[in-house]
């Protein structure tokens, strides 16, 4: 088939249900990494449903069990078909977040994939199953209706990445050799806007820590202690008052970037708006650079005494969860230690800051010059008809440095989905239009890689 019918039937396994059909068997396997999972389940989703499949379009399968103890599995599948080829790495991850199902709404469940118009609702649909079944089924039509793929490929599968992808860099680490490629091509995160297609070479990195200000055992009568004991919710609430000011804009010098340089700036100038409150965030950038140029801060959770029954008393512990996402050049070592001397040098010695359990992410940027990077441009631009929107990093986190550090490979990711999708919420789904253009770009995109391997081999090295 030449690129033209390739492209055709790309859309015809969208249009006719294929995908559909699919993508419902993936999201019926409750694969949650997080609190709500069973370790069986995050087995079943590589065992069950993705080794018979890429079994059968020729791959070499071998399961791992994750290097870290209470570690989650791991998958890799091989088809080499000449030593000269280059070598493309696929990733995905088939966990999913906490299901939720209360938070949904009437007529729709989280392991139930439901079809509503354009939108295919359920838990992972989006974030990552309809993502990485779309490239393992571009590359599986390739070889289907080519006989071969004409490059070699691998497909790494990790079941941790809604907890931090924990292990996924020892396991790098302990089998560079089995993982060597010459690129990573994969899918994950969001498309900037709906009908453009999107691409990105790096993450924002993300660190989640707990401050905790744990003052006594116990409540205390807040008629008979009131004003005599000190309140760790009044105590925590002034120290994260003095992390960013009152529109969320960080006062810790060690925090602010200063990776926004003038040629980011220049490649986020051109990026379409984004739903962003007016008076929130860094006042003198553009929502892009705000999002995708610079660090934020959140607080994730907070508690301290019983929020649906209320005491008459003082509580003797107060905690919140909080987190930094923040780009290239801020130091992932240096976050919590500058917090620290921050929070001593304002007078609340008082506050803990203890790390968050899971990993947290690096963050990475890829150079959009290289030979690769400018190669996916030119094809996706040549099969959507119009250029795609590239973005110097991902806004979320991605265990991205795993590939660029430890594997030492470019890395482009071609998202499949949008911001505005659900992701770790209620009523997660995935958008037909996107899936369809998705299917069709990415077996165009393997095909002028099978079409241009020598080349493409020769001129990245
Ligand atoms: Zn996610």
């Amino acid at each position: 088939m030449d690129r033209v019918q390739l492209i055709e039937a790309a859309r015809n396994y969208v249009d006719s249900g294929g995908l559909a059909a699919d993508l419902g068997k993936l999201v019926a396997r409750r694969s949650i990494s997080q609190s709500e999972g069973r370790r069986e389940d995050l087995y079943a989703y590589l065992q069950e449903d993705m080794q018979p499949l890429l079994l059968s379009m020729g791959f070499d399968v071998e399961l791992f069990d994750n290097p870290r103890e209470g570690g989650a599995p791991l998958l890799i599948a091989t088809r080499i078909e000449a030593a000269d080829l280059p070598t493309v790495l696929v990733y995905g991850h088939g966990d999913v977040c906490n299901g939720e199902a209360h938070r949904w709404r009437e007529g729709l469940e989280p392991f139930t994939l439901t079809q509503e118009g354009d939108k295919l609702y359920g838990r992972g649909t989006a974030d990552n199953k309809i993502q990485h079944l779309i490239n393992i089924k571009a590359l599986e039509l390739l070889i289907r209706e080519n006989g071969r793929l004409g490059f070699n490929a691998k497909i790494i599968l990790e079941m941790a990445e809604e907890t931090g992808s924990f292990g996924l860099r020892e396991f790098f680490v302990a089998n560079r050799e089995r993982l060597a490629a010459d690129v990573l091509i994969a899918s994950d995160g969001p498309r900037l806007a709906i009908d453009t297609p999107t691409m990105f070479m790096g993450s924002r990195g993300g660190l989640s820590f707990n401050l905790i200000v744990n003052l006594r055992d116990g409540d205390h009568h807040s008629g008979n202690f009131g004003g005599l004991l000190a309140d760790p919710a009044i105590l925590l609430a002034q120290a994260i008052a003095t992390i960013t000011d009152a529109r969320g804009q960080i006062q810790i010098p060690e925090w602010r970037p200063t990776s926004l340089t003038p040629d980011i700036r220049a490649v986020l100038r051109d990026l379409p708006p984004r739903r962003h409150d007016a008076d929130w965030g860094e006042s003198d950038l553009t929502p892009s650079e705000r999002v995708f140029g610079w660090n934020s801060f959140a607080v994730l959770a907070l508690s301290s005494g019983n929020i649906d029954a209320p005491q008459n008393a003082i509580s003797g512990s107060a905690r919140a969860t909080c987190q930094l996402r923040f780009v290239v050049g801020t130091d992932i070592n240096e976050i919590l230690p500058a917090l620290r001397r921050h929070l001593d040098k304002n007078g609340f010695p008082m506050v803990e800051v203890r790390a968050a359990r899971g990993e947290a992410f690096q963050a990475t940027r890829f150079s959009p010059d290289h030979p690769w990077v400018r190669f996916v441009e030119a094809s996706l631009t040549r099969s959507a008809g119009r250029p795609p929107h590239v973005l110097p990093n991902l806004a979320g986190s991605l265990p991205n440095d795993a590939f660029t550090d430890i594997l030492g490979l470019p890395t482009i990711w071609v998202p499949h989905s949008h911001a505005e999708c659900g992701q770790h919420g209620p009523n997660e789904h995935a958008l037909v239009p996107i899936a369809r253009e998705g299917m069709q770009l990415m077996t165009a995109l393997f095909q002028d890689i099978a079409e241009n391997a020598v080349s493409l081999k020769a001129e990245a090295r």
